[in-house]
């Protein structure tokens, strides 16, 4: 009797461990559905504060606002060029014969090459405002006479529309004492590039294509006026690229 009742009893404590089981796997389940529920309720009420505060906060947004525009204007390049309109005829001004420039670059332009003057330095002014007409001539002309692709064309001249000459802030500078390094490379070892190196800054010129820029060759004699705010908002896309 003893015997069978320990083994009702056993086989009851069996049965009970079993329904419990049973429960608490049931038990579980309905919680975690209960736990998802909370979730999926809170989550938006958590992160909705949190994307409020970084919205709001200047250097974040900035830092958005900054990814978001630099990927339009990365589409706005062809062939490592960004594109730049035609200068307005009124705001052109003729530098020397056949070399036109922009008003607001006029004046710092004859300073700057004074006063290299002073310093035994003679700057030629090799080329200014082209217009996309213009640049659209040299462009495909000398593409088909030098027998290559646009790519290649572009690393030395910009296409038609993509000119920073075309703004008419644009000047390419020669060596009067050494002319055979015109719109060459070898343009950097004349006294007139290490001039421009030293003190261009002071007059508002900046290098356009360094050593830096892999898509467009180096061109030493090739410089941008930026000393006025119009000048500045053309240029503004390439600083920013250039950071
Ligand atoms: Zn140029």
């Amino acid at each position: 009797m003893i015997f069978h009742f320990l083994i009702l009893g056993k086989e009851k404590i069996i049965k009970n461990t079993d329904d419990i089981e049973v429960a608490e796997r049931k038990s579980l389940k309905n919680k975690r559905k209960f736990e998802f529920k909370v979730y999926f309720l809170f989550y938006p009420l958590l992160i909705l504060p949190l994307l409020i505060l970084l919205i709001k906060d200047d250097n974040i947004a900035k830092l958005l606002l900054f990814t978001k525009s630099n990927n339009s204007e990365k589409d706005e390049r062809i062939l490592g060029h960004l594109p730049y309109k035609e200068a307005l005829n009124e705001s052109l001004i003729e530098i020397q014969p056949d070399i036109l420039v922009h008003k607001e670059m006029y004046s710092s332009l004859l300073k700057m090459k004074k006063d290299a003057e002073r310093d035994g330095v003679y700057l030629v002014l090799l080329s200014g405002f082209r217009s996309i007409k213009l640049q659209n001539q040299i462009f495909y002309s000398l593409k088909s006479i030098r027998n290559q692709e646009a790519s290649e064309r572009a690393r030395v001249s910009a296409p038609p529309g993509y000119s920073e000459h075309s703004t008419g802030f644009a000047i390419d500078f020669g060596d009067a004492y050494e002319r055979s390094t015109d719109f060459e490379q070898s343009f950097e070892n004349t006294n007139a590039f290490k001039w421009l190196k030293k003190n261009a800054a002071r007059y508002h010129f900046k290098l356009s294509f360094d050593k830096k820029q892999s898509s467009v060759d180096y061109e030493p004699w090739h410089w941008r006026y930026e000393g006025s705010i119009e000048a500045l908002k053309i240029f503004e896309s390439s600083n920013r690229k250039a950071l």
